[in-house]
């Protein structure tokens, strides 16, 4: 007997393959991936348990803790984007009513504040205004009223383009018993990063803006203090997904299936991280301040202000003043689609007020400064 089923036929597409506009990237990320990450990226999928790809996931742990300047055991991509890594590291730290103080000095420093929240911190804020960051001393004082369990900062905050310095912030952490927790989706590859000199003990970071890769794929990592948190927990770790004591065996010697991994993505990855050892991270690090500077000083020739205080200004993420009278919008969207240049607009306090120009990775060279400044110069 036959089931005679009608097929629906209302949302069927004739469509021709796949083309999409080739655009150069000058946004908060993505960034254009670099040729050589977009074709290993096409290469066939291994199983996610074969030996060539567990060495390949191997190469991805060892090329990030250089990347991070770590080396921290537990180094390691989780499947999805930065905010899943963002996620993953107050999921695995945090316990419920443990004090969280978190520096928010921007749209991400929020974020931070959103996720700890739901995974039941007693969260503490201190904030500056957008395009600021925090003082050692107002954190020594922040520190010593919230006494926390977990300090989170984000180290670049892409809504605002400003740099927070780290020195000395983790000495200060161990003067309080305290995990420090920083953002790197905007800095990793880009800015100078030292993170056992540091003494941060959490960290995540993104595959698609200072590597120079697609997004999917997101670098995490946690220092043996907050290994030693994530063991002495009273409860599970309350996202499956997220675990590090389950991913720690698909990753370690256990070699145990935990998920189907994003087998192309972390090709692609490691083809990024593999570029960026090629180069030399204080090369690569170089390239972006380099590059940037010459951004900044075109964009001053052309009559345009930064937003941030030269000394704090990220070298992958420059917010720039939008001159009275200019409609920032449509500048964008004439730079996109007459130009097939992205730029970015601003958010929350920034929105309307400055464009968000990104050289990271594969896109932090001089060609794309020359680019954007020619068509901004027709467009404004
Ligand atoms: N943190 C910062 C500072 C970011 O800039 C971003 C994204 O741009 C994220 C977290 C979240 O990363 P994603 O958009 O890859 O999920």
């Amino acid at each position: 007997m036959t089931l005679a089923m009608s097929i629906e036929t209302n949302q069927l597409q004739q469509l021709k393959p796949l083309s999409v506009p080739n655009r150069l990237l000058l946004g908060p990320g993505p960034c254009n991936a670099h040729p050589t990450v977009l074709q290993a990226m096409s290469t066939t999928p291994l199983g996610h348990l074969d030996p060539a790809f567990l060495q390949i996931m191997d190469e991805i742990q060892s090329l990030l803790r250089y990347a991070w300047q770590t080396d921290n055991p537990h180094t390691i991509a989780v499947s999805g984007t930065g905010s899943a890594a963002m996620e993953a590291t107050i999921a695995n730290s945090v316990e419920p009513g443990d004090v969280m103080l978190i520096g928010v000095a921007g749209y991400f420093g929020n974020r931070l504040v959103d996720m700890a929240g739901r995974y039941g911190a007693d969260v503490r804020t201190i904030s500056k205004p957008w395009g600021q960051n925090f003082s050692i001393e107002e954190l020594r004082a922040a520190m010593a009223e919230h006494r926390p369990k977990i300090l989170g900062l984000v180290h670049a905050e892409t809504s605002t383009g400003c740099r927070q310095p780290i020195d000395g912030v983790g000495e200060l952490c161990r003067e309080y018993d305290c995990l420090l927790l920083l953002d790197t989706v905007t800095s990793l590859g880009g800015v100078p990063i030292h993170l056992d000199k540091w003494g941060v003990d959490l960290a995540y970071s993104c595959s698609q803006k200072g590597l120079g890769c697609a997004p999917g794929a997101s670098p995490f990592t946690m220092s043996p203090r907050a290994m030693a948190k994530l063991l002495a927990r009273k409860t599970k770790v309350p996202n499956w997904y997220l675990d590090m004591l389950l991913l720690g065996k698909y990753w370690g010697a256990e070699r145990m299936y935990h998920h189907t991994a994003p087998i192309n993505l972390y090709y692609g990855l490691r083809e990024a991280l593999r570029l960026v050892s090629e180069e030399g991270i204080d090369n690569s690090w170089a390239r972006h301040q380099a590059n940037v500077e010459y951004l900044w000083s075109s964009l001053e020739s052309i009559g345009l202000k930064m937003h941030v205080e030269k000394q704090y200004r990220l070298p992958t993420l420059t917010t720039v003043c939008i001159p009275d009278g200019v409609d920032g919008k449509a500048v964008a969207k004439q730079l996109l689609t007459e130009h097939n240049i992205e730029v970015g607009g601003g958010l929350g306090e920034l929105a309307g007020k400055v464009w968000r120009v990104g050289l990271m990775g594969y896109n932090s060279r001089k060609e794309s400064v020359d680019r954007l400044i020619a068509a901004l110069t027709q467009v404004i």
